[in-house]
């Protein structure tokens, strides 16, 4: 792993533990050089089937290509990915799974307050659109809260379960519960 030094283990550390004490329920680090963007995965968004798509400045095609996405995370030498896992009545308790995706956002906004204090550089990727606002400002005009928009970590086509897998976290939990995925993007001291 890429600056693994003595420095840059204390900062996952406390990273880690940060990120534990705001709510997440799993938190594990990816060298970005390993990272790996998937056309077939923005090609989902284009479809538009989570209704996100062209409609804000956290999702394609306001976040770039994927290979901008590629080159804005290589800007960081680590990526901190991040998840929590939501219990849900059963299968099909949407109302649950929205919920809990607003519940996600409020964690990732929450941790990025937490890690202001000792953290200059870096960016928060966070699940699916943004939400904010009742009415998006895109794209005719610069978002109303831009320090704290959070792309979309789909929209930087991951796939998910292999970033789960190489951070040592869990994709899916158990039987009626939905797990959310966001991601810290930040350097080595
Ligand atoms: S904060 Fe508001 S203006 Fe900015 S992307 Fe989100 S909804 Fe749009």
């Amino acid at each position: 792993m890429k600056k693994q030094n003595t420095e840059a283990a204390a900062l996952i550390g406390r990273l880690k533990e940060t990120a534990l004490k705001t709510g997440f329920s799993e938190a594990g680090v990816i060298d970005t050089a390993g990272l790996r963007f998937y056309p077939e995965i923005r090609a989902i968004c284009e479809k538009n089937t989570c209704r996100s798509y062209n409609t804000c400045w956290a999702c394609p095609p306001a976040t770039g290509t994927l290979e901008e996405c590629r080159q804005r995370c290589e800007q960081y030498d680590f990526m901190l990915l991040l998840n929590c896992r939501y219990d849900m009545k059963n299968s099909f308790d949407i109302q649950t799974m929205l919920e809990s995706m607003t519940r996600f956002k409020k964690l990732m906004e929450q941790f990025d307050q937490n890690i202001r204090e000792f953290l200059d550089s870096y960016q928060i990727l966070s699940n699916e659109g943004c939400g904010r606002c009742k009415s998006c400002t895109w794209p005719d005009a610069p978002c109303r809260f831009p320090d704290r928009l959070y792309h979309s970590i789909e929209g930087y086509g991951f796939q998910i379960s292999k970033l789960a897998k190489a951070a040592g976290i869990r994709y899916h939990n158990s039987q009626n519960t939905i797990t959310y995925f966001g991601a810290l993007l930040f350097c080595a001291p």
